[in-house]
Parts: C-alpha cells; sequence; structure tokens
C-alpha cells in the first residue's frame, strides 16, 4: 500500500498529479513537494513498522512516492557517529556526525537521484539533464547508469579535478562550461531538452528532496526517538535544508515524535551566503549572491529556486543561518579529523565550522544535543591537504 497522493507546489499550493510529467509549478516555477495521506498512513502503520528492518532508503517506502522500479546501488544506511571528543573541544552537549560520505559516489546527493532516476524511468524518460557543482552530477551519471538513462551533465570549469573524468566514465555526456553553477545552468538552458529528456537540477523536479528525507529519518531511527536539539547542514540550494523541514513536518503529523522538531541551522560560507543575508533582514525570499567565492564548490550556489522553503524551515524551526570563513572551514576540518576521526569534505567541515560559531556566541550550549553532516567525501578536494602542515 502506497500514501502518496501527488505534488503540490510550495509557493502557489498548485496540485500536481502524481504521473505528471511536470518538474516544477506549471503555473509559478516554483518547487513541487511530495503530498502523502498522512491521515491513513497513521492508522494502517505504527512507528515500529515504518523504522522496521530493511536497508537503504527504500525501507522508507511509505513516505516516498511510489515507483514501479526502485533504482539502487545502496544508498542511505549511513554510520551516525557519536563524537564526544569533538562535543568537548566545540563546547556542545551529546553530538553526532551523520557521515553521509560513505554513500554510494560519496555524497547524500545518492539519495535523492535514486528517488528521481526511478520517477524519470516510469516517466519513460530517454535522459537525464543536470547542472551542477559536482556531486549531483556524478550521483547521476552512476544512477543513470544503473537505470539504463542517458545523462547529459552541465559542469563548471571550476569543479574539483577527477569530477568530469569520473562523470564520463559513467558514459555521462558531461559539457564543462567556463564559469560557476550558474554559467553552467545558462548553457543547459541554453542547449534546451529534446524528446524525452527532462531537467532534474536542484528543484526542477521533486523527488531528490523526497530521497533525502531519509537522512531525517535514519537519523531519528538511530537516535531512538531522541531528536536532536539542533541540525547543521552545509546548504547551497537547500535541498538538504528543506528535506529535514518535510521529513520532521511528516513525522510531527503522524504523531511519531518524541521531541520538539530540531532546530535547522544552514550554514554557508561569508564569500556565498545568500540565505544568511535574507535570513538576517527578515526577507521571505534570497536576492542572487554577486561574485560567489569560496573553496567549499557544494555550497558555491548563488540563489535558490526554493528560497523561500529554506527561510521557512529555518525560522518555523527556530535555527538560523550562519556563515563560516574559508579559513575556519579548513580549520575545521582539522579539528574533525584529530577529534573525530573523520577527515571531511569541505561542506562538512563548514558545518563544524558552524557549530564552533554558534558555540562561540551562546547560541548553542554545553546541554544541547547536535547532529552534524559531513555530506561528501573529501578525496575529490586534494587541495584539503595543503593544510596538513598546519
Ligand atoms: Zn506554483
Amino acid at each position: 500500500m502506497n500514501y502518496f497522493e501527488g505534488y503540490r507546489c510550495g509557493n502557489c499550493e498548485r496540485e500536481v498529479p502524481a504521473g505528471s510529467a511536470a518538474g516544477e509549478c506549471p503555473s509559478c516555477s516554483g518547487p513541487l513537494l511530495a503530498v502523502y495521506d498522512l491521515g491513513i498512513l497513521g492508522r494502517k502503520v505504527t512507528r515500529g513498522e515504518f523504522y522496521g528492518p530493511g536497508r537503504g532508503i527504500w525501507r522508507f517506502r511509505e513516505l516516498l512516492p511510489e515507483f514501479s522500479r526502485e533504482i539502487t546501488l545502496g544508498e542511505g544506511n549511513t554510520p551516525m557517529l557519536e563524537a564526544p571528543v569533538l562535543a568537548a573541544v566545540a563546547g556542545c552537549g551529546r553530538l553526532h556526525i551523520k557521515n553521509e560520505a560513505l554513500n554510494p559516489t560519496g555524497s547524500f546527493k545518492a539519495r535523492g537521484m535514486a528517488a528521481a532516476v526511478s520517477r524519470l524511468v516510469d516517466l519513460g524518460a530517454r535522459a537525464a539533464v543536470i547542472s551542477t557543482a559536482g556531486n549531483a552530477g556524478l550521483a547521476l551519471a552512476a544512477y543513470g547508469a544503473a537505470a539504463g538513462l542517458a545523462s547529459r551533465i552541465y559542469i563548471p570549469s571550476v569543479t574539483p579535478d577527477g569530477v568530469v573524468e569520473e562523470c564520463t566514465a559513467y558514459g555521462a555526456d558531461v559539457r564543462t562550461i567556463d564559469g560557476i553553477l550558474p554559467d553552467a545552468t545558462h548553457a543547459m538552458t541554453g542547449d534546451g531538452l529534446g524528446e524525452g529528456e527532462y531537467a532534474i537540477s536542484t528543484f526542477r523536479e521533486p523527488c531528490r528532496v523526497e530521497g533525502k528525507k531519509t537522512m531525517a529519518f535514519e537519523i531519528e531511527d538511530d537516535l531512538e526517538g531522541k531528536s536532536p536539539r539542533w541540525i547543521i547542514f552545509p546548504t547551497g540550494g537547500g535541498t538538504g535544508v528543506v528535506s529535514f523541514w518535510k521529513a520532521y513536518i511528516e513525522l510531527e503529523e503522524l504523531g511519531w515524535l518524541e521531541r520538539e522538531k530540531p532546530r535547522i541551522v544552514a550554514v554557508q560560507s561569508e564569500g556565498c551566503a545568500p540565505f544568511v543575508r535574507a535570513f538576517g533582514s527578515g526577507a521571505d525570499s534570497v536576492e542572487r549572491w554577486k561574485d560567489p567565492v569560496t573553496i567549499a564548490s557544494g555550497i558555491r550556489v548563488p540563489s535558490s529556486r526554493a528560497d523561500r522553503q529554506v527561510l521557512r524551515a529555518l525560522r518555523e524551526t527556530g535555527g538560523t543561518a550562519i556563515a563560516v570563513s574559508d579559513e575556519a572551514i579548513l580549520d575545521s576540518a582539522y579539528v574533525m579529523a584529530r577529534a573525530a576521526g573523520i577527515f571531511p569534505s569541505p561542506e562538512g567541515a563548514a558545518a563544524l565550522a558552524g557549530l564552533r560559531k554558534l558555540t562561540a556566541s551562546g547560541t548553542i550550549g554545553p546541554g544541547d544535543s547536535v547532529v552534524i553532516v559531513n555530506t561528501a567525501d573529501w578525496t575529490r578536494y586534494r587541495f584539503m591537504l595543503d593544510g596538513v602542515a598546519r
């Protein structure tokens, strides 16, 4: 039995049927969000059954759209590692690192792409097309290969070494575009879509968010209902933040939370902080950040198609948005390596840098439980080793 009902636009609330090929709202181009019949789900399935046996993201299929074929490369089931030494260094209470580096293709993008590619297979797609800072492209290339779906990937020239070659190894058609992510998106738009081709860039299709919700479900399962006070997530386009927000709203409506929903923190780089600026000014949408510069390419994203949803997520949960310097990102990578045994991606290091800044300001206290997410594997960012003598 499936409880998926269709999609609703996050901006204008227009409803879109479950089997629709629309990737974004036909009225306002806003992000489509999946809707479930939580009333029936809550009567038919217990919390224990939802978190029951099984592995990977598809064990949570009651809160995922229904697909005839669930594409998988073994995504999900990533470790929730308690890090007491790092907690003492950072000055917070119980601290866990959700290590998404252990996903297929080395990042949390795998979760979303498993669901997005499954949807495209059902739609009879011939090819998926994406503009990406790197990790989403890798995930698409791999999941597309597994599903027999062609992929065309627009990647900015500033992407870390090896990403283009690896995407090509999976058989993807890779176009390297001079500049940064918006330049790659511009080139993708200029080329247009052929017959049977679907764009699945961030918030241009609805299922990447759904797949990523399973991060929250795994955290809840691993902590046995003892939800953390804070979840700290490095934020570019915002699918991660929206995923956590949506997952916790669904769990709350089902009555499956024992504690208050976690406060969600979006960490950005000082060189590219559109959400931090909008959050601080009280705005309900984001102005594009000019000339984004940061070593953390995964969060070098100057705007978002789901800016309103991200800002709501931060405000409704009592969270915040915080910017950290590249220097703090590099320093935090070594702090995490030496106090937790995990050398993170620059984005994962940014999450720790955000935590340290929030404990220093007293926003997060020594009694507060925290989860930080290391979103990706560090090995594609060899420059992170340049500071190893520090
Ligand atoms: Zn709309």
